[in-house]
């Protein structure tokens, strides 16, 4: 039997991969960075993958989202359904479960209990506060990573050992650009996601991680290391002897949120009893032009505005970054 590992295996050891296999891990996000973790555990032979993601592909993803083709982005697959599809054609060993879902503090608990490492991919500062909060009460590993322009962050958070995000907030460079207003180019994404993929199989192999921050400009070919080990908080919220989780403890009462590089709007509808994507697309006909309704989304344009709506309710309504706007035309088309 010819061993597909045998190259790694040489490098880790039998034992450590074993534990590769034995491990199970999440990746928050499969646009840019979660593209490339998850192609990288799954050829490392991870033995679970769960991969959550909001969103369907676009043609401007294909830039630097390494799992996605022109046919994803025509058809507008949602990501985590066209990754899962590329990803058990390269290793279909491997169980993948995919979640095309918000991250809430309504969900997040349920969705990393059982892993053993936590990847961060995500574009908002939101949604990593709510999965760092989430990380430190579970005792789950949480590897942060961000690019923007050609510049990139990361580190491991390890709960007990280093400091938390919430600790580090005031120490963390700015990273107060978005893709949004200066892009980003692809090699950045590639460096971290290597970095955020080698902490994840150093931890599940029982090997030393560093207690430092990595910050990288490939384009200025600068690179610095900021040791984060004394940057505790103990008064920390999230970590520290008094514990509260606000991230967690605040229902997300947010019900539009302004999405990082698009001029779109995401409304989350807080009942989400199941939209029937056939029966509204009926009744769209004629109202709407550019109907497009796969097992997932349904797409089209109203009033020059492009409008997606999700099977849980929720919507993407490009055009527009006022929230106003997008809630009155979702109540136009949905009711
Ligand atoms: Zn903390």
């Amino acid at each position: 039997m010819i061993n597909r590992y045998a190259k790694q295996e040489l490098f880790i050891g039998e034992i450590g991969q074993q534990n590769i296999k034995n491990a199970s891990a999440i990746i928050i996000g499969v646009g840019a960075l979660g593209s490339s973790i998850a192609e990288m555990l799954v050829r490392a032979g991870v033995g679970n993958l769960t991969i959550v993601d909001r969103d369907y592909v676009e043609w401007s993803n294909l830039q630097r989202q390494t799992l996605y083709t022109e046919d994803d982005a025509r058809n507008k697959l949602p990501k985590v359904i066209a990754a899962k599809n590329r990803l058990q054609q390269i290793n279909s060993e491997v169980v993948i479960n995919s979640f095309i879902t918000d991250i809430t503090s309504l969900n997040i608990e349920e969705l990393i209990k059982d892993q053993s490492i936590i990847l961060d991919a995500t574009d908002n500062f939101e949604t990593r506060m709510v999965v760092n909060d989430a990380a430190v009460k579970h005792g789950i590993p949480f590897i942060f990573g961000a690019c923007v322009a050609s510049y990139g962050l990361t580190f491991p958070i390890i709960p007990g050992k280093t400091p938390c995000l919430n600790c580090l907030l005031n120490h963390i460079p700015s990273l107060n650009m978005t893709c949004d207003t200066v892009g980003v180019i692809s090699p950045i994404v590639q460096i971290i996601a290597a970095y955020q993929v080698t902490y994840a199989m150093q931890y599940v192999t029982n090997c030393e991680l560093p207690t430092s921050l990595q910050s990288i400009d490939i384009w200025k070919h600068e690179k610095s290391e900021i040791n984060i080990s004394k940057l505790k908080n103990d008064n920390c919220p999230t970590c520290g002897p008094n514990q509260n989780f606000p991230y967690l403890a605040t229902v997300n009462e947010l019900k539009t949120d302004v999405l990082c590089g698009r001029d779109a709007i995401q409304l989350r509808v807080m009942s989400p009893n199941s939209l029937s994507l056939k029966d509204t697309s009926k009744r769209l006909i004629g109202i709407v032009s550019d109907l497009i309704v796969n097992p997932y989304l349904l797409s089209c344009t109203f009033e020059s505005h492009r409008i997606v709506l999700f099977k849980d309710g929720r919507a993407i309504i490009h055009g527009t970054k006022e929230p106003s706007v997008a809630k009155e035309l979702y109540n136009k088309i949905v009711g």
